[in-house]
């Protein structure tokens, strides 16, 4: 069992690294618990990032991590590479436990991000940041005058979707069943765009490519026919989890699993514990968006201590 820290802090991503900074700069000497495989969250499965300020020519997606983390260490926050399994938060002191060990807070800040769902497809992996998407946001401007497709049905396919018409040549929605399931105004704008097509009633069974997205295999659910399209890039918008099954019955969340938190803080329903990036963001889940509450978080996590000491 360790001494009692002021913040120990679960996630490793742009949200948990922020809060980091700022809590070992408030001389609050942080516990970071960064996952034992996936350190460096999100970002690390992607190649360039364009749009995290500060990189005027665009920064890779792990060495940007690398910086984060190199700035968090360089104030003191104590990191480590292994995964929180169990936690106790509404004790005081604040549990928290990996495989080998205990640890005791005052606070804890859970910046545990959420996964994109993927399809599953031998070469999708492979083929991530290199044709293969989560994010329009992300990685649009990337596709310029190119032929991509869209996998989804829901609201999130089709704003995807009408964004990306912004850049791309044609796109492509790809949906299993023969109507969406998005809601009504988000289809219209989709059915009026006509740079937007649908293939119906059909499901992506493979990426091709060897460096790059050059075309996907479709299959027709109903005849089985299979067939290849070109495209220079897929965007898979099936949905996202966040990482919050450590906390349920704990901390309040959401029907989707989302962590509540109170208003524009942070804050959750259990005093003392904080939540931030996209484990409570349902709506921006960029970088700089999570970096920024993670900031937010270290800031209330010190208020909250100064006020109960
Ligand atoms: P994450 O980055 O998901 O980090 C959370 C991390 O916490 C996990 O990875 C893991 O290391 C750790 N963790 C989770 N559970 C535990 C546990 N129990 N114990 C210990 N550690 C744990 N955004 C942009 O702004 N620009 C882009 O160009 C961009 N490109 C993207 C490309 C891809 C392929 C993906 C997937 C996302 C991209 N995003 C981009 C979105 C961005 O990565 C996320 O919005 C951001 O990383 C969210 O940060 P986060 O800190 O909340 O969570």
């Amino acid at each position: 069992m360790s001494d009692v820290r002021n913040v120990i802090i679960i996630g490793s991503g742009p949200a948990g690294y922020t809060a980091a900074v700022y809590a070992a700069r408030a001389d609050l000497n942080p516990l970071v618990f960064e996952g034992s495989v996936t350190a460096g969250g999100a970002l690390m499965n992607t190649t360039e990032v364009e749009n995290f300020p500060g990189f005027p020519d665009g920064i890779m997606g792990p060495e940007l991590m690398d910086n984060f983390r190199k700035q968090a260490e360089r104030f003191g926050a104590e990191l480590v590479a292994d995964d929180v399994v169990e936690v106790d938060l509404t004790r005081t002191p604040k549990v928290v436990k990996t495989a080998t060990e205990t640890h005791l807070a005052k606070t804890v800040i859970v910046a545990t991000g959420s996964g994109y769902r993927e399809l599953g497809l031998p070469n999708e992996k492979r083929l991530s940041g290199r044709g293969v998407s989560w994010c329009a946001t992300c990685d649009g401007f990337f596709f310029r005058d190119q032929d991509i497709v869209v996998v989804g049905g829901g609201d999130t396919a089709m704003e995807e979707a009408t964004f990306l018409s912004r850049f791309a040549r044609t796109v492509t929605v790809i949906h299993r069943r023969s109507e969406l399931r998005a809601s009504k105004i988000m289809q219209d704008r989709a059915f009026a765009n006509e740079k937007i097509r649908f293939l119906w009633d059909s499901q992506v069974v493979d990426v091709v490519g060897d460096t790059r997205v050059s075309g996907i295999k479709v299959s027709n659910v109903v005849t089985g026919e299979q067939t290849e399209l070109a495209v220079g890039g897929m965007f898979v918008a099936i949905g996202h989890d966040p990482r919050s099954e450590l906390f349920k019955g704990q901390l309040k969340l959401d029907d989707e699993g989302y962590i509540k938190v109170d208003g524009q803080s942070t804050r959750t329903n259990l005093d003392g514990v904080f939540a931030c990036g996209d484990v409570v963001d349902h709506t921006y889940r960029q970088a700089i968006t999570a970096a920024g509450t993670g900031c937010a978080a270290a800031i209330d996590a010190e208020r909250w201590l100064a006020d109960s000491a």
